[in-house]
């Protein structure tokens, strides 16, 4: 990884930072808590939300903003993209190229400067699929409907 540059990197915020490369969950600041609790019994919770604002901040982690749950974090700040089911909420990457010909047509449309998209995909996991199988229930997702990126 290029640039690590000013941050410190103090033991708590390696560890995070391990914690979140060995896992590709996207998890939350609560869910990294847990895992880090294992062999670091005296990490707070607080710690861990500061860190990853740091980290984040600092350009090594990548924050996913859900609306209307917690924020999800990602060690791989790589340009890609994500899929969250829409029935149990957990996200995944979407080894998909990176659409750069998309920035360059909006640019084009709209006459700005576009920096970046975000594209997010929505749908039903494999568990989630399997599971609504099993019980023949249909699962409309209606209630996502207003669920804002
Ligand atoms: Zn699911
Ligand atoms: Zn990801």
């Amino acid at each position: 990884m290029a640039g690590t540059g000013k941050l410190t990197m103090t033991r708590q915020r390696k560890a995070i930072l391990d914690e979140l490369a060995s896992t590709d969950s996207h998890p939350t600041a609560d869910e990294l808590y847990d895992r880090l609790r294992r062999h670091l019994p005296r990490i707070s919770l607080s710690s861990v939300y500061r860190n990853l604002e740091a980290l984040s901040r600092a350009g090594m982690v990548r924050t996913l903003a859900v609306a209307g749950s917690q924020k999800r974090f990602d060690a791989d700040t790589r340009e890609h993209y994500h899929v969250r089911c829409s029935s149990c909420g957990r996200v995944a990457d979407v080894p998909l190229e990176p659409m750069l010909q998309l920035d360059k047509e909006a640019a084009r449309l709209s006459g700005f400067d576009v920096t970046g998209h975000r594209l997010k995909f929505v749908g039903l996991c494999p568990q989630c699929k399997a599971g609504q199988a099993h019980q023949g229930r249909a699962h409309t997702g209606h209630e996502e409907a207003n669920e804002d990126a």
